[in-house]
């Protein structure tokens, strides 16, 4: 499967060069599941036919299914099927796949095939299911900060015995401060399109003219070699930094000090593990300070097994939770760009062209929005899913859903990330490019995400007043007085008003 590009992968584990077929196909169902950007689907197809290339030279037997073959399979079964009837093997091995609607399709196929279908863990991750469910299993109330500590006492990164490294588990006090301009900002390390590369982003521009994103420049490594290149490039330029501008924003600068490295990672051309003991060696060494690799390696064996362990946990209609009841439709805006207010004219724009956010213009942007706005939150996890190079659904559901839409109801975090437009100000240049004034509350020419933000308080008061890390906010809505929570109130409901109209904000 496309995001299974690991030599050590589990399927592979005990497979034998003289015996066994390597099976993999670009699947039509797969790259039309949504409407994925370009880019993506140049990345996961052209890494594919990299790594299927590479188990070749080292002497496997690929059966590789392009999507423009002739009669191409359009779907796992379909491709599974033809497979077992040319190369009539005893039994199928498959590593679990990541999204739970393949999973289900892959857990059908032994009825279908008539062989054994053997379906292993994906060894990948530092947390298998069992360890987090038993993890979860002994909480009242999950918190990543929790389940963190114990990856790191399982892993032993940054571990002094059984101290943490530094004597703190979590240095991200240090870690928000904003940006500025910087002439010596490292960028991510780019790669040219080889033929093969060029192959697939005349098949993408061909076959998925209709999709999101602009397809080139195309600068994305597509072969664990350059994706080795470009995590020594990150720990070497930017890791230093990378835990102090973490949150920041700025125009123009689109990675700042982030690594890049997230699609890397989920298909499977470098391994998490991997990537965090690269960063611990930079500690180490005195090449990087604590509170980045610290941050750094937290997103690693942190955020990303526990969402994951969200996902699974889910259930099928994880991705249908609304615990708002929004139903709004998500403006067009999220697609074209076409908007007054410069964060997200911003965010979107880069992520047409880049197929890239970082986490905070993800998050504290177009994430905010969204809540705040009452968008629908499938509606919302369907963009998202769409428009990153690194989407796929076990990581984009628990960071839309339960993290940014807060529409599990607080199954993932501990309280909504609600702010107003003094967030984004105090960690972007944003508002000085923007027609409306972020100091401004309730006028015309206000910063919309300042009424959107009291009326969302207010709207979800019955859901959201117990929640103890909100009381400080609604104490100071309710001390407000009476004419300008009116103003508020009426302000966002003319914005409102203009989405559901369709007009400009
Ligand atoms: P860095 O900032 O350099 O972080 C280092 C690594 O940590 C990343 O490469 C990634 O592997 C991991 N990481 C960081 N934060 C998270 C997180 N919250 N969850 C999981 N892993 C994390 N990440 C995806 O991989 N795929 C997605 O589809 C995705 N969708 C998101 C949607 C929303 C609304 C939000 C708020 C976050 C989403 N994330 C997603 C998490 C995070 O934003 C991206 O992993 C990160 O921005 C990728 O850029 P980077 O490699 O430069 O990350
Ligand atoms: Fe965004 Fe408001 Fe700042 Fe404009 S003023 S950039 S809308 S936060």
């Amino acid at each position: 499967m496309g995001d299974q590009l690991s030599r050590d992968i589990s399927a592979l584990k005990d497979a034998r060069k003289t015996k066994d077929v390597i099976l993999m196909g670009e699947l039509w169902d797969e790259t039309t599941s949504v409407k994925h950007h370009k880019k993506k689907i140049i990345l996961v197809l052209s890494a594919m036919r990299h790594f299927a290339e590479q188990l070749k030279k080292d002497g496997w037997r690929v059966d590789y299914q392009k999507l423009d073959d002739k009669g191409a399979a359009r779907s796992f079964t379909a491709l599974v099927k033809r497979a077992v009837k040319d190369h009539k093997p005893d039994t199928l091995v498959v590593t679990e796949p990541s999204e739970k609607r393949v999973l289900l399709e892959v857990e059908a196929l032994e009825k279908v095939l008539s062989i054994p279908v053997e379906i292993r863990a994906d060894e990948r991750f530092v947390a298998s299911h069992e360890t987090f469910d038993a993890w979860a299993k002994r909480r009242k109330q999950m918190r990543m900060e929790y389940f963190y500590r114990e990856m790191r006492r399982k892993t032993g990164l940054l571990m002094e015995e059984d101290k943490p490294a530094g004597g703190a588990w979590n240095y991200d006090k240090e870690n928000r401060k904003p940006a500025s301009t910087d002439l010596f900002m490292p960028a991510p390390k780019r790669f040219k399109p080889d033929a093969m590369t060029n192959d697939v982003i005349d098949l993408v521009k061909d076959k998925f003219a209709d999709h999101f994103g602009d397809p080139e420049p195309f600068h994305f490594a597509v072969t664990r070699k350059d994706a080795r290149q470009a995590l020594d490039h990150f720990v070497e330029e930017a890791l230093p930094r990378f835990g102090d501008f973490q949150d920041a924003m700025l125009t123009g600068e689109r990675f700042l000090y982030h690594s890049v490295l997230s699609a890397y990672i989920n298909i499977g051309l470098l391994y998490p593990l991997e990537v965090c003991q690269r960063a611990e060696n930079a500690y180490l060494s005195g090449e990087a300070p604590i509170n980045a690799v610290e941050g750094f390696i937290r997103q690693i064996i942190g955020w990303r097994e526990y969402v994951r362990g969200h996902y699974w946990r889910g259930g099928e209609d994880y991705v249908r939770q609304n615990y708002f009841e929004n139903s709004r439709k998500l403006p067009a805006f999220y697609w074209s760009g076409d908007t007054d207010m410069a964060c997200i004219r911003e965010t979107v724009t880069q992520t047409r062209e880049d197929a890239y956010a970082h986490h905070i213009q993800r998050l504290m942007v177009t994430g905010l929005f969204a809540m705040l706005a009452g968008i629908d939150p499938y509606d919302v996890h369907e963009w998202y899913l769409i428009v990153y190079f690194d989407a796929f659904e076990w990581v984009e559901a628990p960071n839309v859903i339960g993290m940014s839409q807060y529409a599990d109801g607080g199954a993932l975090g501990s309280k909504p990330y609600a702010a107003s437009g003094a967030y984004i100000n105090r960690m972007s240049d944003y508002c000085k490019n923007c027609r409306y004034a972020v100091t401004k509350k309730t006028e015309e020419g206000a910063c919309p995400f300042n009424a959107l933000y009291w009326d969302f308080l207010v709207r979800n008061e019955d859901k959201l007043k117990g929640n103890p890390r909100l009381s400080q906010m609604y104490r100071t809505w309710a001390k407000m007085d009476k004419a300008t929570k009116l103003s508020y109130r009426a302000r966002a409901r003319a914005l409102l008003g203009k989405l559901d109209a369709g007009e400009r904000i």
